[in-house]
């Protein structure tokens, strides 16, 4: 048909606007879906449609699967939607936003025990993967400047990192044409935990990736241990390379509840952090932070500078526009909570994932992998023997049935072979609604076990949200 002919969903008809919703044009009717709509619609009719489409989308909050913030407090919905007009790279125009911007990547410096937070370097992204691909940089650029002012060759450069990191590093070690040198999880070393390091640097490593908080299981990385090999290594071999410690979700629970681990700028060796702030840092989707231990550990080069009250400020993006309202979010948390308010928060998130965990580590199908004592997250996998007639993923469409979204997904290179179920514990995830979850859980377990004959494979297409 060609666009002459097309009907308009909405004939200019003041009467329209008296038509009860869902019988005007455009909810009687249906909008094309690939072109643009010929004609107006009513807000109310447009808003009423892609409302109720969004309404098909899963229950964010029976979301096991997500790590991301979905839920915030009414005043901070409040804050958000008087603020959705800012845009972050727009300093001179709000220099409020970027002053706050800077005190709050001041304060997650400190939080992480930087060395002389004055002299540290942050700023703020639009997740984690932005942060990390901004870490990765600099680690690239300081490498390629001491190797160039050696007279050596700056044509290879390798990152050394866990089989289990997320899949942004992948991304980063593709786009940056780095090559990624994955030391694969195994049994004995379910984690990077600096064993073997020496058979991956050389001369070409530009940095260590260490995880706080591995996305498949939940469990720290020892931060500290891994540093030492790298010292050790630097006393032997002359290579001094530096750690970024993958922080998304762990750099916001760690200081809160394990103050005594030492995995932050604590470390010399560790040059950069980043976390997201949609995470554990508890703000709706659209915020990372990376700090930078100091200038140092951030090339002047990979800095660019925009007009700040007619002075300048310096930048270090991917994006250049990008919302500012939700480093207000994170400022209004950092307020609201303050540390002890974050910790008791934290704490409640770990004590009904370890709730969880010890119910369905005592539940006989199943073998914990983790229990949730690093970040509130944890697995568990099928017990040997249980049964050859279903396995997880089919486990995770019968929870979908009740609304719950459980993935399950194979355990990285190395225990590629095992699959495990994970669930990530946020605020919001009550002890309540856990109790509502375990009895859908085992009420589906039984279901499942008096099947007297195989399921049929196709539960494996779920995708992982690592
Ligand atoms: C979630 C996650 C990321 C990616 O973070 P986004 O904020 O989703 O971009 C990177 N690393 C780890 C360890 C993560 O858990």
């Amino acid at each position: 048909m060609s666009r002459s002919h097309r009907t308009s969903t909405h004939e200019a008809d003041s009467a329209v606007e008296l038509n009860p919703l869902f019988s005007r044009p455009g909810e009687s009717t249906i909008f094309p879906r690939f072109t643009i709509p010929e004609g107006e619609s009513l807000p109310s009719t447009a808003y009423q449609v892609v409302h109720d489409e969004a309404m098909l989308d899963g229950n964010s909050r029976l979301n096991l699967a997500t790590f991301v913030g979905t839920w915030m407090e009414a005043e901070a919905s409040k804050l958000y939607a008087e603020t959705f007009d800012k845009n972050m790279i727009d300093k001179d125009e709000y220099p409020q936003t970027a002053q706050i911007e800077t005190r709050c990547w001041r304060m997650l410096a400190d939080l992480w025990n930087a060395p002389d937070a004055a002299k540290t370097v942050g700023a703020s992204t639009i997740g984690s993967s932005e942060a990390c691909m901004l870490g990765g940089l600099a680690l690239k650029r300081r490498w390629q400047h001491a190797r160039r002012s050696a007279g050596r060759s700056a044509d290879k450069p390798n990152l050394v990192l866990s089989s289990a990191v997320q899949v942004c590093w992948e991304k980063f070690c593709n786009y940056w044409d780095v090559e990624a040198r994955f030391v694969p999880v195994s049994k004995e070393h379910q984690m990077l935990d600096g064993h073997d390091l020496d058979r991956y640097v050389d001369e070409n490593t530009i940095g260590v990736v260490a995880i706080m908080g591995v996305t498949y299981t939940g469990v720290y990385e020892p931060v500290e241990k891994i540093s030492a090999a790298l010292d050790e290594i630097q006393a032997r071999r002359g290579l001094d390379i530096p750690i970024h410690v993958d922080g998304a979700s762990g750099a916001m629970i760690a200081p809160f509840l394990q103050p005594d681990t030492v995995w932050d700028f604590r470390l010399p060796r560790v040059a950069s952090i980043n976390t997201s702030g949609h995470k554990y840092g508890l703000v709706y989707p659209g915020l990372g932070w990376i700090i930078w231990r100091d200038e140092e550990a951030l090339p002047e080069d990979l800095i660019f500078h925009v007009s700040y009250l007619g002075g300048d400020m310096p930048t270090f993006a991917l994006n250049f526009s990008r919302p500012g309202a939700q480093v207000l979010l994170q400022y209004y948390l950092f307020l609201r909570l303050g540390f002890a308010g974050y910790k008791s928060v934290q704490a409640t998130s770990r004590d009904v994932a370890l709730f969880l965990s010890g119910e369905i580590g005592a539940m006989e199908p199943f073998t914990l992998w983790s229990d949730g004592s690093d970040i509130p997250v944890f697995a568990w996998q099928l017990a040997d023997g249980h049964t050859a007639n279903w396995d997880l993923h089919h486990l995770s469409e019968r929870l979908r049935m009740n609304g719950w979204l459980v993935p399950a997904y194979p355990l990285p290179e190395g225990l590629g072979e095992i699959t495990v179920q994970r669930i990530v514990v946020r605020n919001g995830f009550t002890r309540d609604l856990a109790s509502s979850f375990l009895s859908d859980l085992k009420k589906e377990v039984a279901y499942l076990d008096a099947l007297t004959a195989p399921m049929p494979d196709g539960g494996q297409t779920q995708a992982f949200h690592h």
